[in-house]
């Protein structure tokens, strides 16, 4: 049965009661830490800002109800979920709405784009910790990809995301990532936010497109290198490239952007990563 307006503010437990119905034992596996607190509900959809008939790509709905919130402010949704039993419930919850489809499957394999079906649209999600770089990783290298990420991370991840060179949390990630979006780390979330809560901070992270990014087929290229570039990070980053370019053409790279010979991974900007990468491609 569709139902509006009803489904937030669920209490914490309302949404204990709804997971014992559905059998649902939190997984740590499946990174099942259900959010509870309608505060931080509220902080994750203002950053996503939805706009209604906009499309929104939810990954991980779980008890849904960041998807009834965006429901609510007029979006059209695509869930993804893994539990069989949450996807289930979903569907059965939300029967008879056409603006939201849920989808049973794992958000690492699913074909999200064509999902969305050349449609422009945002991604919101308070991703399973296992897989939430895997499913980053993924939007980076679509050639449909999202116009804003609102997501729910693992504070280790969102200061992964947000980081900048020179820095221990800096590294292929964050270079890949903000090649092509902005990040900003927006507030830092507690434990008790979550059933049950999880052993560490997370946070709320918002990622917007940079307006000169690479092209789509160049994508998956710049990420190999960088990826390559901090595969030892205590290594010379010229000795590491080594094994996927030529002396000569690093060399060449190295005098003309006035790069140090003895410069580790962490030492280049991300800008410094995209002249790099433009100038091996000559
Ligand atoms: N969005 C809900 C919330 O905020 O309460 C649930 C978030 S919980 C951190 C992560 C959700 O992602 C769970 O519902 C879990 O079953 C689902 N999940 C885990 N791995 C997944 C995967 N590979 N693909 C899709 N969903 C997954």
């Amino acid at each position: 049965m569709h139902q509006t307006g009803t489904t937030w503010p669920m209490k914490a437990g309302d949404i204990i009661r709804l997971l014992e119905r559905l059998g649902v034992q939190p997984s740590r596996k499946l990174g099942q830490n259900f959010l509870i607190d309608p505060n931080t509900l509220r902080l994750i959809v203002a950053a996503a800002r939805p706009e209604p008939h906009e499309l929104i790509l939810e990954i991980g709905p779980g008890t849904g109800v960041m998807t009834s919130a965006l429901l609510e402010a007029g979006s059209d949704v695509i869930a993804i979920e893994f539990d069989a039993r949450l996807a289930a419930w979903l569907r059965e919850h939300h029967d008879g709405d056409s603006r939201i489809q849920i989808v049973e499957g794992d958000a690492c394999r699913v074909d999200f784009e064509s999902l969305v079906n050349g449609r422009s649209y945002r991604c919101v999600a308070n991703l399973p910790y296992a897989v939430s770089s895997i499913i980053v990783g993924r939007f980076l290298e679509a050639t449909n990809r999202p116009t804003r990420l609102t997501l729910l991370l693992q504070r280790e991840m969102a200061e992964r995301l947000a980081a900048t060179s020179n820095n221990k949390t800096y590294g292929a990630l964050t270079v890949r990532t903000q090649a092509m979006y902005k990040v900003k780390l927006e507030r830092i979330v507690p434990p008790t936010v979550f059933f049950p809560p999880p052993d560490i901070d997370s946070a709320i992270v918002t990622m917007t497109p940079n307006e000169q990014v690479l092209p789509t087929h160049e994508v998956k290229p710049f990420g190999d290198m960088v990826r390559l570039g901090f595969s030892q990070r205590r290594k010379r980053l010229v000795k590491l490239l080594s094994s996927a370019y030529s002396k000569s053409d690093l060399e060449l790279a190295w005098s003309e952007l006035g790069f140090d010979d003895g410069a580790r991974a962490e030492h280049l900007t991300v800008d410094d990563y995209l002249n790099l990468f433009r100038s091996l491609q000559r």
